[in-house]
C-alpha cells in the first residue's frame, strides 16, 4: 500500500502526498455525506452535511442527538439516521451547498454513484 511521503498515512499515489498533506492543515478538504433521517410520522428526508473527520464519526453524532431527543438539531427530530454515503471534496464547504440544492432523487444517486461524477462536474 503507498503511503504519503511527509507523514507516512495512506495515499493512493505512489511517492505522492495524503490528502491532509497535500491540501494543508486549514486545508477546506472534506467529506460531504449523506443521510437519509426518519421521522416518527414515518416520513423520510435527505440530510446534506460536511465534516473534515470520519463521516462515520459525525453519523454517531447525529443517532446520538437522536437517542437524546436532541430536538434542536434537524436530525435531532428523527428517529433513524441511515447513512446513504459521501463523496471527497477539496472544498467541502462549497459541495455541500451544491449538494444540498439538489433533489433527493440526485441526492441519493450521488450518494450511491456519483462519487466521480460529481467531481468531474463541482469539484
Ligand atoms: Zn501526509
Amino acid at each position: 500500500m503507498p503511503s504519503c511521503t511527509k507523514c507516512g498515512a495512506y495515499t493512493r499515489y505512489e511517492n505522492g502526498l495524503c490528502r491532509n498533506c497535500y491540501y494543508g492543515k486549514k486545508s477546506k478538504a472534506g467529506k460531504v455525506y449523506f443521510g437519509e433521517v426518519t421521522f416518527s410520522d414515518g416520513k423520510k428526508k435527505i440530510y446534506t452535511g460536511q465534516t473534515k473527520r470520519s463521516v462515520y464519526q459525525r453519523v454517531g453524532e447525529h443517532k446520538e442527538n437522536q437517542y437524546e431527543h436532541n430536538t434542536k438539531t434537524y436530525t435531532g427530530r428523527g428517529v433513524k439516521f441511515k447513512l446513504l454515503g459521501s463523496i471527497f471534496s477539496g472544498n467541502r464547504f462549497k459541495a455541500e451547498k451544491t449538494c444540498k440544492t439538489l433533489h433527493s432523487g440526485d441526492k441519493r444517486k450521488l450518494a450511491k454513484y456519483g462519487a466521480r461524477k460529481f467531481r468531474e462536474n463541482y469539484y
